[in-house]
């Protein structure tokens, strides 16, 4: 299996480090799963040799510098599924004058650079040819009471690198764990400063709390925390009270089953979309300013936007015509729409008829059924004398529905279904 590869490269990496003379010890959070019993994502190595002594070491064909000025390259396995390591000299941070970065980084101490990281339980060794863990800052203790707590001062943590704070929630959303109380205090105190912060990395983490499982407690926690109106003002009236209710909202998100982050997402915006206006960019216009102001890529903003502005459609689907279910559900987000619909159902104590008609459907019409091949194109319209301009959209939409709707099954019929629209057309 790869990752009992990326195990074993891991393991190499430390062993050649050692035989050279150096010391080196895996580090963060690759020590944290591993005594979670969690398989690690990647692992990261800490060592006493510099950056170019890793990299005389490992040769420049195997190595990148990913971040030398902090100390930091990257040993590639010898193949793909070897993964690659980061080896980090031992370090502490410098003054943070952008309260996000440090400027500067010194060589150190296994135990210094334990406590430059954030948390406890990402701040332990572990030596993996004694097979001992290494825990300068009792992060197997906090492991253990499934605590996130900043190590030494938390207020003073936070203040160095802002984005800490949302990490802390990350962390125990994901994990499951509790906000040790002064931990928690020192994020409600700073929760401002966050707007120093990207916005790319505020999403960043925010799309990680969101698609994951434990979605529900990320929310608690960010409300909590008061960092919610911080990442989303437009979710809160003037008086800083909530658009839309708390609980219900958890409740949704504690009902959703998805690995995508979108569907939350779309839940969290829905109180933004405004079913009364009669044109969809109006309805969408204050989704659309959140998601620009987020830096959400195009993908993102149109899945989220064809989700809030899809699911009314959804809402008695069964008596409607195969022309509008068969595209709403050939269309690529529709996994996510049904995943928010079934959420939103389940926590209002609603009827899940027509999710469950939805993916009935899905189950019984494959994807060349939802979204066959046109029968007919414009060039066809123009053949016949139809002159460019909106016409000729409107006469393939009439025969696009009636092959969806099953009225047309194959391209003699439709060109003789053309020819008969063509001459009721008005003559110009
Ligand atoms: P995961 O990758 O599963 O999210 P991780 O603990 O590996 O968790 P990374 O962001 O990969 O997190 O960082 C690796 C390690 O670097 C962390 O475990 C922590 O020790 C340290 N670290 C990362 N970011 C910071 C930070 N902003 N401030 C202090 N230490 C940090
Ligand atoms: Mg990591």
């Amino acid at each position: 299996m790869s990752s009992d590869l990326k195990r074993s490269f891991a393991h190499a990496v430390v062993q050649r480090l050692r035989d050279a003379g150096f010391h080196a010890l895996w580090a963060g959070g690759c020590v944290r799963d591993q005594v979670l019993g969690r398989t690690p994502k990647d692992y990261d190595v800490a060592t006493t040799a510099t950056p170019d002594q890793v990299i005389e070491l490992f040769g420049r064909r195997r190595t990148v510098a990913v971040g030398a000025s902090f100390g930091v390259v990257m040993v590639l396995g010898p193949s793909k599924a070897d993964g690659q390591v980061e080896v980090a000299t031992f370090r502490t941070d410098g003054a943070y004058s952008d309260g996000r970065r440090p400027d500067s980084v010194q060589f150190c101490s296994p135990e210094e650079d334990a406590r430059r990281r954030d948390f406890t339980i990402n701040g332990m060794f572990y030596d993996p040819v004694l097979d001992q863990v290494i825990d300068y800052v009792g992060g197997h203790d906090d492991l253990k009471r499934r605590i996130v707590r900043a190590i030494g001062n938390a207020h003073d943590r936070f203040t160095e690198d802002k984005l800490r704070m949302l990490r802390a929630v990350r962390f125990a959303a994901t994990f499951r764990f509790a906000l040790d109380p002064d931990t928690a205090k020192a994020v409600q105190t700073l929760r401002r400063q966050l707007d120093q912060v990207s916005v790319e990395r505020i999403m960043q983490e925010l799309r990680r709390m969101l698609a994951h499982e434990t979605r529900a407690h990320a929310l608690e926690l960010l409300y909590e925390t008061e960092l919610m109106p911080e990442i989303l003002p437009e979710l809160f009236d003037d008086e800083g009270r909530e658009i839309d209710a708390r609980p219900w909202l958890v409740a949704a998100f504690g009902a959703l089953t998805s690995d995508d982050y979108e569907p939350a997402m779309a839940l969290l915006l829905q109180p933004l979309h405004d079913p009364t206006q009669s044109d969809s960019k109006r309805r969408l216009s204050k989704v659309q300013a959140v998601c620009r102001r987020l830096k959400m890529s195009n993908d993102e903003i149109e899945a989220i936007c064809w989700i809030l502005d899809t699911a009314a459609t959804v809402h008695g689907i069964s008596s409607r015509p195969l022309h509008v279910i068969k595209p709403l559900l050939a269309n690529p987000n529709q996994h996510s729409l049904l995943a928010m619909l079934h959420a939103v159902a389940s926590a209002r104590g609603e009827s899940l008829d027509n999710v469950q008609f939805c993916r009935g459907f899905l189950r019984q019409h494959s994807p060349a059924e939802l979204n066959p091949e046109p029968l007919v194109n414009g060039q066809d319209v123009q053949k016949m004398g139809v002159p460019p301009g909106p016409s000729i959209r409107q006469l393939l939409s009439t025969i696009r529905n009636e092959q969806l709707d099953g009225q047309l099954s194959n391209r003699p019929e439709a060109l003789q279904r053309l020819t008969e629209l063509v001459s009721q057309l008005p003559q110009t």
